[in-house]
Formats: C-alpha cells, sequence, structure tokens
C-alpha cells in the first residue's frame, strides 16, 4: 500500500488537519485517521490510502447502476476501492465498504490502466461505484480525467455526501450520478447511516447546476423509510429541485447486514410509491430490483408511446426513439443517447 498525500484538507494547530473532501469535515489528529479510515494524518499532513487500490472491475450495463435515461444499453467499466464515509446498517456492499486496506482483498491498478481496460472491453464509459467513490477522490478524478482522452463517458454512483468544492473540481470529467437518497428524513440518516441528509440534496442540485445528468435512487425499507407521506416530499423534492425530467428510481430493499430482521419490500408499497410520484408530475418513475411488465421502462410523457422496454437483469430490450426523440410525437425523451 502506497500513500499518497491527499487533496482538500488543511492544517490545524498541533499537527492536526481538517479533511474537507466530504461534509464529514474530519478533525484528524497526527497517527489517526478520519471517519471513512483511510484517510491518515502522518505528521500533520493528510495522505490518502487508497490511492490505486481496487477492490473489483467487471462491465454492467449501464442500468444496473441505475441510470436509465443515459446511453441505454450501453456496457460500462464499473470500478470500486474499499470503505466508505457512511456505516448503512443495510449496506449489502458491507464487505468492502467497512474494511481497512491491509485486507488483501485489493489489488493496485494505476488509473490509466483500468480506464484503458474499458476502452479494450468495447465499454462506452466507466463507474466509480461499489463504494463510495468520493473517498477514493483522487484516484477517480485522475481516472476520469484520462475517460476523457479515451471518449468514454464517466459515472458516480455516490450517497452524495461530497463537499461542493471536490465536486466542482472533478465536474468537467464527470457525466453523470446516480445519487442515493437514502430517505427524506435527517433522523433516518443519523441513526442508520451515520450520515445527514442536507448535504446529499445539495450534492444533487449542485450537480444538476453544473449540468451533469442526475438520476435519484431510493430504497425503500418497510417501516424505515415507507412513510408515503415521506415519500411525496422526496418525490416533491426531486420535482421541485431538480425537474420533473429527473428520474427517480424506488428500489426494494433486501434483508442485508445488520438490518436482516426487515423483510422484502412488499411489491404494494413500490407501486404506491410510483403512484405518488407520477402524481406530483415526475415524468420518469422506475421501480428496481423487482421485474415488472410495466413500471422498467420508459414511456413518452407526452403521448404515452412504449420508448424504451426493459425486462429481465438490467436488459434493455429495445428503444423506439430516433435521436432521443418519441418515433411517435417527436417528444425530447433522452439528452444522452
Ligand atoms: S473523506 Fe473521510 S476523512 Fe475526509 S471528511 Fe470524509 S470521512 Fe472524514
Amino acid at each position: 500500500m502506497t500513500l499518497r498525500e491527499a487533496m482538500f484538507w488543511e492544517v490545524l494547530p498541533d499537527k492536526a488537519v481538517k479533511c474537507q473532501l466530504c461534509a464529514h469535515n474530519c478533525k484528524i489528529n497526527d497517527g489517526k485517521s478520519g471517519i471513512c479510515l483511510v484517510r491518515v494524518n502522518k505528521g500533520g499532513k493528510l495522505f490518502t490510502m487508497v490511492y490505486g487500490l481496487v477492490s473489483g472491475g467487471v462491465v454492467d450495463p449501464i442500468e444496473k447502476k441505475p441510470l436509465y435515461h443515459f446511453y441505454p444499453g450501453s456496457g460500462v467499466y464499473s470500478f470500486g476501492s474499499i470503505s466508505c464515509n457512511f456505516k448503512c446498517a443495510n449496506c449489502q456492499n458491507w464487505h468492502i465498504s467497512q474494511i481497512m486496506p491491509q485486507t488483501g482483498l485489493v489489488k493496485e491498478v494505476a488509473p490509466e490502466i483500468a480506464v484503458g481496460l474499458a476502452k479494450q472491453l468495447n465499454c462506452k464509459g466507466i463507474a466509480w461505484t461499489y463504494n463510495e467513490p468520493a473517498i477514493w477522490f483522487e484516484y477517480n478524478y485522475n481516472g476520469s480525467k484520462f475517460a476523457k482522452k479515451l471518449d468514454l463517458y464517466t459515472v458516480y454512483v455516490t450517497n452524495g455526501f461530497i463537499n461542493p468544492e471536490p465536486l466542482k473540481m472533478i465536474a468537467p470529467y464527470l457525466d453523470a450520478l446516480n445519487v442515493d437518497v437514502k430517505s427524506f428524513d435527517d433522523e433516518f440518516y443519523r441513526k442508520i447511516c451515520k450520515g445527514r441528509l442536507e448535504p446529499v440534496l445539495k450534492t444533487a442540485k449542485l450537480a444538476k447546476k453544473l449540468k451533469m445528468h442526475v438520476e435519484i435512487t431510493n430504497l425503500v425499507i418497510p417501516t424505515l423509510n415507507d412513510d408515503p407521506e415521506q415519500i411525496r416530499e422526496l418525490a416533491s423534492w426531486v420535482y421541485h429541485s431538480l425537474g420533473p425530467d429527473t428520474p427517480l428510481h424506488f428500489s426494494r430493499f433486501r434483508p442485508h447486514n445488520k438490518l436482516k430482521n426487515i423483510s422484502v419490500t412488499p411489491e404494494k408499497t413500490l407501486v404506491m410509491a410510483y403512484k405518488i410520484a407520477k402524481d406530483i408530475g415526475l415524468k420518469y418513475v422506475f421501480l428496481g430490483n423487482i421485474y415488472h411488465p410495466r413500471y422498467g421502462n420508459t414511456y413518452c410523457p407526452n403521448c404515452g408511446h412504449l420508448a424504451i422496454r426493459r425486462g429481465g437483469t438490467f436488459g434493455v430490450k429495445n428503444i423506439n426513439l430516433v435521436n432521443g426523440r418519441c418515433v411517435k410525437c417527436n417528444e425530447k425523451i433522452l439528452a444522452y443517447h
């Protein structure tokens, strides 16, 4: 493991530092690490322990991120590292998100090699995913810059807890984000994730302002965040703050990690969430982690024609669009195709 000087930190008295990469803004004393465990203070300087440490890389359909209105049907090379700035009780990737670099589950890969692989494997883009991409910012910032040289699109699958300055810095090289809004209740964030809601909402808004493509995912967990009023608040916030064209995915919860005592989200709860979001006026609402013959598709919001039919394991069955527009009424549906 090679330490590399981190970006986004400032010096504090007595050899302490303040990390400014994410909204935890950890104060870290000499010899200690931040909440994510992979940014460490050595002698009054902040270092990242995960530059180049890759826990996995695989070709996925872009729909798996999930991004449904961003180059549909394309293959994306998906990379992750380890650790996270959240501690979600339901994390399904806990085996990589809650471990230290010394565990041997990672291998060192230079960003140019990782991104080059995406090209060799005929992918259209690269996604920084599996664990929170913001906490290995230094690596995926360089990787994203290199991806642009190879004409690849770039994606963050993120919990949205990154601070505005790093997001602005990577924005010219980052095309799309799927932001996980885990609940519209700050209490949920504090208790279940050890995070906060407000910085997440700020990230989604800023990404949109910076002209990146944004989709939102909400994992609906029975008894914890499935209150219809809360779902209404979330959908209404997406409508008013990000716009009615923003895709919103409601995803089915399956018991994982410390929430094994909670059962799978019933289909009727997901359908209820779908209907609330559609009634509010969102044009593109989807259900994920569940097969449904209707609620995984994109329909033209103007004439109702089936624009993209999805089915099976994240597959796109057919795309009835020409240059991103409805074949029947010419309504613009996709900006990226
Ligand atoms: S990136 Fe890590 S060290 Fe930095 S503020 Fe966030 S949790 Fe703390």
